[in-house]
């Protein structure tokens, strides 16, 4: 009698001899260096939130397109995986699902400095290409803290931002180029090198933060920047929320466009980054109103005493109360460390991340409620803030004591619901994945979503890539 086994979220229902009989054409496909299973797979997934009866590492496009064929023709569910950094669940797998992961298509094709691009396979890692775009004297325009380990695939997926959106923009904004393996296993060419190309849709942008749910990006066409001279990097200390907005205007005026971080610290968060167990002293006292983290960067080596002087007349106005100046690259990284340094948090105990926008006109209110919500409800807790605000991104960390799963609940809808009046996202940057689905009403209309789910069925019909990610799939058996 076959053993049946239930995805966690596709809800297939898959018997051991076609899973067996899969497995054998996928091995056929990958080759024995391609593909991992029983005793050794359940080594390398212990400990991490997947499950799958095996997992393809294809070497080319050729093989993500003949794997995909496979699962499709089969009905199993594909879970691409890049770097495994993504914060909203998306790379979870259950058991009768594929996991398909590029670490195998880590090549970089090309650095061409004429046409300033790069082209590599969607498995390198962030910091490989940052690197190989730096000994051209290019730079990469996206950055963000997990770059060791997030792939270019990932980013593309997740249309990731980070450290300098304000300037550069999203992945959204900086791919050119994709080719992307479609759920049925037909290749999308779709590999443009150029900036201006307004020949019908825009395919690659439908498969930008689509979270692995309309295709496998197997290949990247990256725009690269001429890599920056120098920074002007600087902690300041702010008299509180009301000064951030004609703050980060008249810096963004004074510096010409060349503000690339506005990076904002609520005091609580602060404080946790820059008090034992975190090491060092810190920079600035404990008793500003907020604390902000800019940055500028310039192509011309002189930009430094300018950057100083402007701070200088922006104190003069009352807009910052005390600053402090990176001098070198090993300060600017310091300043650095205290922003990112997000693990200091942990020792209150397990946290809930959430990574929101909304008006920065709003923001200051919408913390301190939220703050004074989540302390009268549960007073032993903990709430930081801290995040992208030039890009009106908030990152909210919470620690509840005990936090049951009804409790998460309520906490989630304290974070959430007062982002529709707002206009607000629930996901700034991180995507939705499995984590936020049942909240993606609140930053997404009917209409909208119904033309999600269209797009959606006609890509991927029978529904095998990443199922229930982003939303639930409708079908005429129920939803998956
Ligand atoms: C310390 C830290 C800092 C971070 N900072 C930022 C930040 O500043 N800004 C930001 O935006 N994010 C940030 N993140 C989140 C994360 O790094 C990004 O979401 C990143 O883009 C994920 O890339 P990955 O390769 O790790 O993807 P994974 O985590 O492996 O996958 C993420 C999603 O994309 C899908 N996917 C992966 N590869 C492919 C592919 N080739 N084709 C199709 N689908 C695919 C997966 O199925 C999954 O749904 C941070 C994470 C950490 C841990």
């Amino acid at each position: 009698m076959p053993v049946a086994q239930e995805s966690i979220e596709s809800g297939v229902v898959m018997d051991c001899s076609a899973m067996q009989s899969l497995i054998a054409s996928l091995l056929r496909i990958v080759g024995p260096k391609g593909l991992v299973h029983g005793a050794d797979l359940s080594m390398r997934l212990s400990g991490k939130p997947q499950r799958a009866e095996v997992l393809v590492r294809p070497a080319d496009t050729g093989e993500v397109s003949a794997v995909l064929a496979a699962c499709h023709a089969a009905g199993v569910a594909v879970v691409p995986h890049g770097g495994l950094t993504g914060l909203v669940h998306g790379a979870d797998s259950g058991p009768d699902e594929v996991i398909l992961t590029l670490e195998r298509m880590r090549r970089i094709e090309t650095v061409d400095t004429s046409q300033r691009t790069l082209v590599a396979e969607a498995g390198v890692v962030l910091e490989v290409a940052q690197a190989a775009a730096a000994a051209a004297c290019l730079s990469v325009p996206v950055d963000l803290g997990a770059r060791g380990s997030a792939t270019l695939g990932g980013m593309v997926a997740t249309n990731a931002g980070g450290n300098s959106v304000l300037r550069h923009g999203m992945m959204r904004d900086n791919v050119l180029g994709l080719e992307v393996v479609l759920a049925d296993g037909t290749v999308i060419d779709s590999m443009n090198p150029l900036v201006k190309n307004n020949t019908g849709y825009d395919i690659k942008q439908l498969f930008i933060g689509s979270e692995g749910t309309l295709g496998v990006v197997t290949r990247v066409v990256l725009r690269l920047l001429e890599a920056p001279c120098g920074y002007g990097t600087a902690l300041l200390g702010l008299p509180d929320f009301a000064c951030t907005g004609p703050l980060l205007r008249r810096l963004d005026q004074a510096l010409d466009g060349r503000l690339s971080s506005f990076e904002v610290m609520w005091p609580e968060f602060y404080r946790a980054v820059s008090t034992p167990p975190a090491a060092g002293r810190p920079p600035l006292s404990h008793d500003h109103g907020l604390y902000a983290l800019v940055e500028a960067s310039s192509r011309v080596p002189e930009h430094d005493e300018g950057f100083a002087s402007i701070l200088s007349e922006l104190m003069e106005q009352g807009l910052i109360a005390d600053a402090t100046l990176a001098n070198n690259e090993r300060e600017r990284q310091a300043l650095w460390a205290l922003r990112d340094d997000v693990a200091q948090l942990r020792h209150a105990g397990p946290l809930v991340a959430y990574d929101i926008s909304l008006p920065l006109a709003d923001t200051g209110d919408y913390v301190e409620r939220l703050r004074g919500a989540i302390l009268a409800r549960w007073p032993a807790a903990h709430c930081w803030a801290f995040g992208h605000l030039g890009d009106g991104n908030v990152h909210v960390a919470v620690h509840v004591p005990d936090l049951s799963s009804d409790d998460r609940q309520v906490l989630d809808s304290l974070v959430y619901s007062p982002l529709q009046a707002l206009r607000g996202s629930v996901s700034a940057e991180h995507g939705i994945g499995l984590e936020k689905k049942s909240w993606l009403g609140i930053s997404r209309n009917p209409t909208e979503i119904a033309l999600m789910r269209a797009l959606k069925h006609a890509l991927d019909p029978t529904g095998v890539l990443n199922p229930g990610r982003i939303f639930d799939l409708q079908r005429s058996g129920g939803q998956r």
